[in-house]
């Protein structure tokens, strides 16, 4: 145990075509020092540390020492930015190999920041501490939000400034995926006008995801269809908590289902559909109320790639592929007015449901509510009894809701229930991570840690909950985000 520290190494990545990947070894940091480490997550891969010093710990999470039998790579891929395609592949993230779990699942992981690639073009290969230290805080909050999620294992610092604006404290996240299959790897597979490199993709993606195909079926279409029930999912949790991703660019949609690449991301505070945070996204592409439309766009992308592999005659293969990305809507439709059902404890379905969610949530646009504490505060009476809850229209609202949970098969207190496993109570805001950043930079790291303490049980009331709970100050209020790459 103590030799291998419980890896159980794989290589399948790199069974694919070698036009998919580059073997590139982490380029080595001058003073590498841990800052987090995910003891739980550690755990559950069934990974054990405890025979390492710090000094040890820095070497491997930095990859100044490369473990034995690893063989890291960087993986090729290409991506609608903006809705522009571009060539793009690993530049900065090098995949240090894939674990087995215990539990039998194979996750990449990978070091994020560890040094130029051959897809780096004129990037230099580095994060700066800050965005590292959001995407640690924001995926490991969307895995207690119980949302899929790519996870951080650890983060060290290089003891190098990287230059961006300004000098940066730089550093190097570990990120454990499920894959980094995403959608550009597909594109990228596209382009290089091979069916037989695109259908080692697919079949290398149906047998990575443990995607089940059945005799006779059409296993491109197999994969479209896994893509979208799961992406489906994903944004209609993301829509849940009030999650903008900012950059779904194409390359940065796995076909997992699980979030992936946190950059200019937050979460709404108030309830705004065409709220935008990420200082690039000029036209507002990626505004929260447009996630499920990009998802569908990028989904469609996908299905592009797949024709080939669709039929042989390529206009069988477009009406196959539109007949099943038709479903994306429909489907997202059902699962996010079952989503908003449940936020607010309905039980069952009434043709009136749509109509009674779409009013509250016009309601808090109109007041400029708050979308996470107005959920929690339906059912909290001392809450109700001040404010915007004393209007007509919210009253009113509110008797029209409680004659519709009068109409549950099930009791008030289960509808409560249903709405607190549903609604959380916190959320990384904003202004908080913003805050704990800012201090991070000067090398106090305590902001930090309180937050991913508080960020663990997020459905659960607790002492620290006001401060976390807060909305920010007009002085805190944070209207852009930055990628920092
Ligand atoms: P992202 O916006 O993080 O999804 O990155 C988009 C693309 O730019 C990916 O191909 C990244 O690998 C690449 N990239 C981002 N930052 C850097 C960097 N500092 N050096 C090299 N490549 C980078
Ligand atoms: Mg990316």
């Amino acid at each position: 145990m103590s030799n291998t520290l419980g890896f159980s190494w794989q290589n399948t990545y790199t069974s694919l075509p070698d036009v998919f990947y580059t073997y590139q070894a982490p380029t080595p940091v001058s003073t590498p020092d841990v800052v987090i480490l995910n003891n739980k997550l550690i755990s559950a891969l069934g990974l054990d540390f405890s025979c390492l010093d710090s000094k040890e710990l820095a070497a491997i999470f930095s990859g100044n020492q490369v473990l034995h039998k690893c063989q890291p790579f960087a993986q090729a891929y290409a991506g609608h930015q903006f809705g522009h395609f571009t060539m793009l592949g690993d530049g900065r993230a090098i995949t240090l190999g894939e674990h087995l779990t215990p539990c039998g699942q194979i996750v990449d992981i990978q070091l994020k920041g560890a040094g130029p690639t051959c897809y780096s073009r004129r990037g230099d290969g580095r994060a700066a501490v800050g965005p590292m230290l959001r995407e640690y805080i924001i995926s490991e909050a969307m895995f207690a939000l119980g949302i899929p999620s790519t996870r951080s294992l650890a983060l060290v610092t290089s003891g190098e400034d990287v230059v961006r604006e300004e000098y940066l404290p730089g550093a190097i996240l570990t990120r454990v995926a499920t894959s980094h299959i995403r959608v550009g790897t597909f594109e990228f597979a596209a382009m290089q006008q091979s069916s037989n490199l695109l259908e080692a993709l697919v079949d290398y993606t149906i047998k990575r995801h443990k995607i089940t195909l059945a005799e006779g079926d059409n296993k491109a279409l197999v994969l479209l269809d896994d893509v979208i029930t799961k992406q489906v999912d994903l944004i209609t949790d993301w829509m849940r908590v009030g999650f903008i991703h900012g950059v779904m660019n194409t390359d940065n949609m796995a076909l997992s289902g699980e979030t992936l690449d946190y950059g200019p991301c937050a979460f709404m505070d108030v309830y705004s559909p065409d709220t935008v945070f990420s200082s690039i996204d000029h036209s507002g592409r990626y505004a929260y109320a447009n996630q499920p439309m990009i998802a569908n766009w990028n989904i469609t992308k996908l299905a592009e790639t797949l024709l080939p592999l669709i039929a042989a005659d390529i206009d069988t293969a477009i009406a196959l592929a539109k007949e099943h990305l038709s479903k994306f809507t429909e489907l997202y439709e059902q699962k996010w007015l079952n989503m908003m059902r449940a936020k607010l404890g309905i039980f069952g379905s009434e043709a009136t449901d749509s109509q009674l969610i779409l009013d509250l949530l016009n309601w808090m646009q109109k007041n400029y509510l708050d979308y996470t504490n107005t959920f929690c505060d339906l059912i909290n009476q001392d809450r109700l009894s001040y404010g915007p809850y004393q209007s007509e229209e919210f009253l009113a609202w509110y008797k029209r809701w409680h004659e519709r949970l009068g109409q549950n098969n099930e009791s008030l207190d289960c509808s409560y229930k249903l709405m607190q496993k549903t609604n959380p109570l916190l959320i990384p805001r904003n202004h908080r991570v913003e805050q704990a950043l800012d201090k991070a930079n000067e090398g106090n790291y305590e902001a930090v840690y309180d937050l991913l303490t508080a960020l663990k049980s997020p459905y659960e009331e607790s002492k620290s909950l006001d401060y976390y709970r807060a909305l920010p100050k007009n002085s805190e209020r944070i209207y852009q985000t930055f990628c920092g790459t």
